[in-house]
């Protein structure tokens, strides 16, 4: 069976709703995936529909952002219970906090002479999300930034060194831990690439993350083994995904299109029936 677990819907950043998303997956081969939006499971309950209808197994997930000095970290949430309380308000704190980051950025970009209204890059996201993603597509469809990333216009302006840079105004990431597992969630370090400090993930590890998402198309092959191997030393149940959220004018590393053993899959549904709300609610 192929298995995709790391997939962005137009409910934060991505192009495609929840359902197509299961019907673009089924339509791949795809029989088990799992919904990450950024800070957001809005889309999940009709992934989940979607997915019973379609026979497809449907793991709901969320993708945290948050920064330490060196770098951004992602976590990655996985069967976190939809029905908790906490989840939703905390999620709802972090969108309204998405538009302060947003706010600050905007007028970071005012400075450089590009003026852009808030109403504008909130009218380009759904449900209320904004992220960096609908401030650039502001810039682009404002003629303020070329969309080819060979220019690299986003990294200039809106990249982590970049001129209007602002950290996220979320979650720690030890937070974030802490929260997924609140939720009863599994949580796993998102592409954790070469740039997170060792000390750092050994942190999280301490705080109760569980996982590792090795297979991720930013991973070359040495980088891949490197984790997986880290993941075996530590403990780590391993993940993988797409990391998809439009198609590629190349058409490579589309949904479903990465490589991801099945016992990836198998190791998640184990940890699921095993969390258990355990944990109060942390505050942030
Ligand atoms: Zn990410
Ligand atoms: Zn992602």
């Amino acid at each position: 069976m192929a298995v995709d677990l790391h997939i962005h819907s137009n409910v934060s950043d991505g192009v495609y709703s929840p359902r197509e998303l299961v019907v673009m997956a089924r339509n791949r081969g795809v029989s088990a995936l799992a919904l990450t939006d950024h800070d957001s499971v809005n889309g999940v309950p009709s992934a989940l529909l979607a997915g019973k209808e379609l026979g497809a197994l449907v793991i709901p997930g969320v993708e945290l952002s948050t920064d330490i000095a060196e770098s951004e970290i992602h976590i990655l949430g996985f069967c976190i219970d939809m029905t908790s309380t906490y989840l939703h308000e905390a999620l709802q704190i972090l969108r309204e906090r998405r538009i302060v980051r947003c706010e600050k950025i905007l007028k970071r970009l005012r400075i450089v002479g590009i003026d852009i209204p808030l109403s504008y890059v909130l009218s380009l996201g759904k449900e209320g999300f904004t992220g960096r993603g609908q401030i650039f597509k502001a810039m682009v469809k404002l003629g303020f930034a070329r969309p080819e990333r060979s220019f690299g216009d986003f990294g200039k302006y809106l990249g982590k060194t970049g001129l209007a840079y602002v950290e996220h105004q979320g979650f720690s990431p030890e937070q974030a831990v802490e929260f997924i597992r609140a939720c009863s969630g599994v949580p796993v370090l998102a592409h954790p690439g070469a740039q997170i400090p060792l000390y750092v993930i050994e942190n999280l590890i301490h705080m109760g993350l569980e996982g590792i998402e090795a297979y991720h198309p930013s991973h070359n092959k040495e980088t891949c083994r490197k984790w997986l191997k880290f993941a075996k030393r530590h403990g780590l149940i391993v993940t993988g995904g797409s990391d998809f959220h439009r198609p590629n004018p190349d058409g490579s590393l589309d949904l479903g299109g990465m490589t991801i053993p099945d016992e990836v899959v198998m190791e998640l549904i184990k940890r699921w029936r095993k969390t258990m709300p355990d944990k109060p609610t942390p505050a942030f």
